[in-house]
């Protein structure tokens, strides 16, 4: 059984558990249950009229030095597409509105953060770019950006499967050119 990620009871502050399933945690003292669920997230695949796709390279934990789709959790008030739009201006300087990007998929996917491995649920979206001249870089999450032809994509040296997958789907149900 799953240890709890939760050091103290939200609700009474004990910290006594009792582990009713992988994500359920039930207070030992009140009995207030606590629950993992997946955090949904936004990933952006950008894509030129090259069919080449934007990669980056994460510049920090989970994952640090490894590949990636630029993209993020979802916050209170945003729709997927607009934290995809968001994140791809946040961290790779492309400026859309939400309504460029388009459903793809959702994958599920497991973050190192603050000690635990949360669940997330990745929605992935596509966006089509004229091509990628005016990329700027957050160096607080981007080391480098690579442009690759989708079927070059080196995708053993993503940080998720999740965002590999994407790449894979991306690839295999696109219309022939
Ligand atoms: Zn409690």
């Amino acid at each position: 059984m799953a240890e709890s990620p939760f050091k103290f009871c939200s609700d009474c502050g004990n910290g006594e558990w009792i582990t009713r399933s992988d994500r359920e945690f039930v207070c030992a003292a009140c009995g207030f249950r606590h629950f993992i669920t997946p955090i949904p997230a936004a990933v952006a695949l950008l894509i030129d009229e090259q069919d080449r796709v934007l990669i980056i390279r994460r510049a920090h934990e989970p994952g640090f030095g490894l590949l990636g789709l630029p993209g993020g959790v979802i916050e209170p008030e945003e729709s997927g597409e607009m934290a995809a739009a968001r994140e791809t201006h946040e961290e790779v300087g492309i400026e859309l509105p939400a309504s460029a990007f388009t459903y793809l998929c959702t994958l599920n996917n497991r973050y190192l953060f603050q000690g635990y491995i949360w669940p997330t649920l990745d929605l992935c979206y596509i966006a089509r770019v004229p091509d990628f001249n005016d990329v700027v870089m957050q160096e607080s999450e981007v080391s480098e950006f690579l442009i690759c032809p989708l079927d070059e994509v080196p995708l053993e040296e993503f940080a998720f499967e999740s965002n590999a997958e994407a790449v894979r789907r991306w690839r295999t149900g696109r219309p022939a050119a």
